[in-house]
């Protein structure tokens, strides 16, 4: 299968080819076409099997498509570490550098200033650690009311470094009726029970 049988825009279609990728790894197969198609998924999956671009390329796509007028974020990426959100960032700078979407990087370790001026700027997409975002949300400085797509990305990392009482507090800030993706490399009995309660007849890919 190639990355044009996946459902992907033309534009981005040029994007992937401009990145040099000439054919989609395992789990872009399966996970772009089931998150166009707004599904929640569960993805087992390691770092390097390409799972970055296995959402954030569909993401680009749902949210250039979806472009509303209201200034509010529309997804939002949680990562474990400030290194990944940081890379995750700059994988949604290259593959969506055609589509003008904005995103801001909440991270912890950096000052607030800048974080909350991009806040009320608005953006479309937030990536952020659960510490640094449950922060500002508490601050007021976040409508987490529009994010209709949520990522939850190494999940059994967030577990080792005891996020998952902040994830189910942001959960429960999200609309109910939105798209939860959760990405994990192991799925420990805390990790099954996260996805249970926080995801709806998710679709499970394991590469
Ligand atoms: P990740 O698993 O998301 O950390 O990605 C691992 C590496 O694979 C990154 O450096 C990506 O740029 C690269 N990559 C992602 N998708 C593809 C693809 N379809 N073909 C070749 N390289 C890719």
């Amino acid at each position: 299968m190639s990355f044009a049988e996946l459902g992907l825009s033309d534009e981005l279609l040029k994007t992937v080819e401009a990145a040099g990728y000439t054919d989609p790894t395992p789990i872009q197969k399966q996970a772009i076409p089931s998150v166009l198609m707004m599904r929640d998924l569960i993805g087992i999956a390691q770092t390097g099997t390409g799972k970055t671009a296995s959402f954030v390329l569909p993401m680009i796509d749902i949210l250039a498509e979806g472009r509303s007028r209201a200034r509010m974020p529309r997804s939002l990426i949680l990562e474990p570490t400030r290194e990944l959100a940081a890379q995750v960032a700059e994988n949604f700078e290259k593959y969506g550098k055609n589509h003008k979407l904005s995103m801001a990087l909440l991270i912890g370790g950096v000052q607030m200033g800048d974080q909350v001026k991009a806040l009320e700027k608005g953006v479309d997409v937030l990536i952020a650690t659960p510490g640094r975002l449950m922060d500002l949300f508490e601050r007021g400085k976040i409508l987490l009311t529009g994010c209709n797509l949520l990522v939850i990305d190494e999940a059994d990392r967030m577990l080792d470094m005891g996020f998952i009482p902040d994830i189910e507090n942001i959960c429960t800030k999200l609309p109910p009726n939105r798209q939860t993706l959760l990405f994990s490399a192991t799925m420990p009995p805390p990790i099954k029970k996260l996805a249970d309660k926080f995801l709806s007849n998710p679709k499970t890919i394991e590469v």
